[in-house]
């Protein structure tokens, strides 16, 4: 069997995962969360393979872009409109970059002499 044909037939095979309960409270402040329960090994490989193999046949490759965070290591589908996105995670890799371009900039200003124009 060709790489492709296997890839093909794994994204068309379903992974057996049942749906869990729902977690929360549905109404005014509350967020319902539903998670899938995952009950062996076998079932989470098989739901990741499948993941994967929808990745890879139904995505733009030029999509997938690495994170742009100092030190992180994710990967991330940029599904943005301008295909713009640099970070993982806006609260977390995102935020750090502004905070450390921040400080950067504090710290850049008062290295600087120059008198300032008012
Ligand atoms: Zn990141």
């Amino acid at each position: 069997m060709r790489p492709a044909t296997q890839c093909r037939d794994i994204a068309r095979a379903k992974p057996s995962v049942t749906p869990g309960p729902h977690e929360g409270v549905a109404g005014a402040g509350f967020i319902v969360i539903e998670r899938s329960r995952i009950e062996t090994g076998a079932a989470l490989i098989a739901l990741r393979t499948h993941q994967l193999a929808d990745l890879i046949t139904k995505e733009n490759p030029s999509l997938i872009k690495r994170c742009m965070g100092a030190g992180c290591s994710l990967w991330f589908l940029d599904r943005t409109k301008a295909h713009r996105r640099a970070f993982c995670c806006p609260t977390a890799c995102g935020n750090r970059a502004k905070v450390a371009a921040f400080r950067e900039r504090i710290r850049s200003k008062s290295t600087d002499k120059t008198p300032r124009r008012k």
